[in-house]
């Protein structure tokens, strides 16, 4: 397979550093962003200690600006962006009749103008060079709804809604749009659940675990190939059973 360049988004946290890790494997040249300096080096060091060498530029995915320099910056080290991974994303969850105007903005900032923000100044480098893979880590609970998490809900079905549409604009280009969503996997975001709640998640999990963030880059990595040229505009679950509607 030839090696390209890809960006992941949130690349240091749980579920982004399985798929770093695993489009390095398939020998591709990684890239994501860190927003706290030193603890962004300190997980590269990690990395490279693994084995795997990862470019890194200081960005926060939610600001426009940022986002842009966060691009171009990667660029310089690594070259144009082939292959991008929207994966960055928070939850800060309340009922709404509760919920802030700060929880709803940082939740759909973060999730969804992200992906905007990113790919934005990625598309037109993949629409020239006629191939291109952007992925969404979206969630089941945009598929599904989540009691207290209208706005991660939101932001999370206007992923795919964006999915669906780059997916049309780009075919003719070799630009690939799809989305993976999810169910709950066991890293820190989830992890941070009450216990008891956990439980009461895997309850409903037909598998009866949670999910690893290993199992999420296989479902990336399934839409990266160029074997995977025909399949855009698809959302892939990986859920446990969970869900299985859209
Ligand atoms: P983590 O909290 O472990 O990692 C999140 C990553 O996103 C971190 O690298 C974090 O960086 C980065 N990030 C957050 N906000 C920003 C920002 N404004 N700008 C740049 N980077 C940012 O989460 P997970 O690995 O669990 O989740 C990854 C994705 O998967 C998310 O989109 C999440 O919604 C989705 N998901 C997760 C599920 C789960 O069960 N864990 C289930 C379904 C979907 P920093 O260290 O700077 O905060």
């Amino acid at each position: 397979m030839q090696s390209r360049v890809a960006l992941v988004t949130g690349g240091t946290g749980g579920i982004g550093t399985s798929i770093v890790k695993r489009l390095a494997a398939m020998g591709h040249r990684v890239a994501t962003n860190y927003r706290d300096e030193s603890r962004g080096r300190e997980w590269q060091a990690r990395m490279k200690d693994a084995g795997v060498d990862v470019a890194m530029a200081h960005g926060d995915v939610s600001s426009p600006e940022d986002a842009e320099r966060l691009v171009r910056d990667i660029e310089q080290q690594l070259g144009t962006v082939e292959i991008l991974v929207n994966n960055a994303g928070i939850t800060r969850d309340s009922t709404f009749h509760k919920m802030t105007p700060q929880q709803w903005n940082d939740v759909i900032c973060t999730n969804l103008n992200s992906c905007f923000n990113v790919t934005r100044p990625v598309i037109e480098g993949m629409r020239a060079r006629k191939w291109g893979r952007i992925v969404q880590i979206s969630s089941i609970n945009g598929q599904k709804g989540q009691y207290g998490q209208a706005n991660y809900a939101a932001a999370k079905a206007g992923m795919h809604g964006f999915t669906i549409s780059l997916a049309q604009e780009n075919a003719k280009f070799g630009v690939t749009v799809n989305t993976v969503s999810p169910g709950y996997i066991g890293t820190d975001m989830v992890m941070a659940v009450p216990e008891e709640v956990r439980n009461k998640i895997v309850a409903q999990i037909p598998t009866g675990r949670l999910g690893t963030p290993d199992e999420i880059a296989y479902a990336v990595a399934f839409f990266v190939p160029d074997e995977a040229g025909w399949i855009t505009g698809a959302n892939l679950s990986a859920n446990g059973g969970q869900y299985m509607g859209w």
